[in-house]
């Protein structure tokens, strides 16, 4: 990457501390805007949905310019834990009740369709970002019922989803008569190795990445960068909350902040898996916070096991009595009962993530508008939500009908 510098900021991330990812990965940076352009796609937002949407209409034959206000990673992306998984966070049963069995089929293909995706992007881009084919195991939190689990179960079924109905919980300390729905060929990655490579990419493709550009003013001609007129046939809100309107998606979806811990285990003491519960059906938030776990290479002697959860409605944690220490605290306390061999703490950070009303995000064209485009309210299943949803886009702007409506495609 030619233009690309090694910096050390205190703007590298959208939170105090930091993240795993963002400890273990030189800061991507490009240059800053220095004069007015015109192009034909204008990508506003430097995470896992910009930079896929943009390699994705480079290699269609697109010029494109992306533009991201910190750098590359920056912003939620960054923060992640990144399963790869088509387990979505709130249930396929709950799923088909509301929007019936066609669309829980869809959802469960497009989510695989997407791991499929950064798989093979990975390969042919040659990223190492340690992409690895895993199980995933959802069991029940201890407030949610037996039922649920066997609801969950058959309506993966339908989905045409590959599980299995467990008896244990493989891994999971003395868990050997609690069941769990088995997913298999879920997946996990280093996710800004992986943004690394799509940037590289990017500019191998004949791409411009600006980095400390903040988009202002768009509209259906373009936007304001840094105070340059930024023009384009194309623009993409890639901003994991569109900031081009201040009410229609705003009032759609509730951003909820999650907590993460992570710790070292020996190598070899666990296998990598994924592992979510149910979440607190007992919760008085409208997203039942759920806990979920991963691990990830550490060194030759350590793996790191990462545990979220413990989740409220951003700004919101006053309404419980729960500081943000005690949330770290609890998560710590939780992980502790079923994973009892973690070391010391290495690291704690949170982040957002936006929660839609109707538990599936929105992506395509915005509301009233032909050429702008967004992807936003993708849940805790943001990994595969935002592929999906460049996967969308590129095919809405290169003129190809999309095989389906895959969450809420807002406008064909
Ligand atoms: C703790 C945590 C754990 C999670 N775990 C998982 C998981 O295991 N699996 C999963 O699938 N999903 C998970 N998610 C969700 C997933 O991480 C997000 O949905 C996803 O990263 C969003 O990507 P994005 O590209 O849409 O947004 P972001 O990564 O936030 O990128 C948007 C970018 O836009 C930039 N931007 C904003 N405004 C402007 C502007 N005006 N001008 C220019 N640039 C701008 C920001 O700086 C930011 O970098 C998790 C999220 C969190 C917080």
């Amino acid at each position: 990457m030619d233009n690309s510098t090694i910096l050390k900021s205190s703007s590298i991330t959208s939170g105090d501390n930091v993240s795993f990812w963002i400890d273990t990965t030189p800061i991507i940076s490009f240059n800053k805007p220095n004069q007015d352009i015109q192009t034909e796609v204008l990508i506003i937002g430097g995470g896992i949905a910009g930079l896929t949407t943009a390699y994705k209409l480079l290699k269609a034959g697109k010029k494109v310019i992306l533009v991201e206000d910190g750098f590359i990673g920056s912003g939620e992306t960054g923060r992640t834990t990144a399963h790869l998984t088509c387990a979505l966070d709130d249930r396929y049963y709950f799923l088909e009740d509301t929007f019936g069995e066609e669309t829980i089929k869809l959802a469960a293909q497009s989510h695989a369709a997407a791991i499929d995706e950064i798989e093979k992007i990975g390969i042919n881009l040659n990223i190492n970002c340690s992409f690895k084919r895993v199980n995933g195991y959802l069991f029940l939190h201890p407030t949610d019922k037996e039922e649920n689990l066997d609801k969950e179960f058959h309506a993966t079924q339908k989905a045409g989803l590959r599980t299995t109905l467990l008896k244990g919980i493989p891994a999971l300390a003395n868990c050997e008569k609690r069941r769990c729905v088995a997913f298999s060929n879920q997946a996990q990655f280093h996710v800004l190795d992986y943004l690394k490579g799509l940037a590289d990419a990017i500019i191998l493709l004949g791409g411009t990445i600006y980095t400390e550009a903040h988009a202002t003013a768009i509209t259906k001609k373009g936007a304001k960068v840094n105070g340059y007129t930024f023009s384009a046939d194309h623009i993409v809100v890639a901003t994991n909350t569109p900031i081009n309107d201040t009410l229609t998606m705003h009032t759609k979806q509730h951003a909820y902040r999650t907590y993460v811990i992570a710790g070292k285990i020996p190598k070899g003491k666990l296998p990598y898996s994924l592992w979510w519960d149910t979440g607190d059906q007992e919760s008085k938030w409208f997203s039942q916070p759920y806990h979920y776990v991963r691990l990830e290479n550490y060194d030759d002697k350590y793996d790191l096991l990462i545990a979220g959860g413990e989740d409220h409605k951003t700004g919101q944690a006053d309404e419980e009595n729960i500081l943000e220490s005690e949330r770290y605290e609890r998560l710590e306390a939780w992980t502790r009962n079923y994973f009892p061999m973690l070391d010391d703490i290495s690291y704690r950070w949170s982040g957002q993530v936006m929660e839609p009303l109707d538990s599936l995000g929105s992506m395509g064209k915005n509301p009233g508008d032909d050429n702008i485009y967004i992807i936003t309210g993708d849940s805790g299943n943001g990994m595969t939500h935002t592929t999906i949803g460049a996967m969308i886009i590129c095919d809405s702007i290169m003129g190809i009908k999309n095989k389906g409506k895959i969450c809420i495609v807002l406008q064909e």
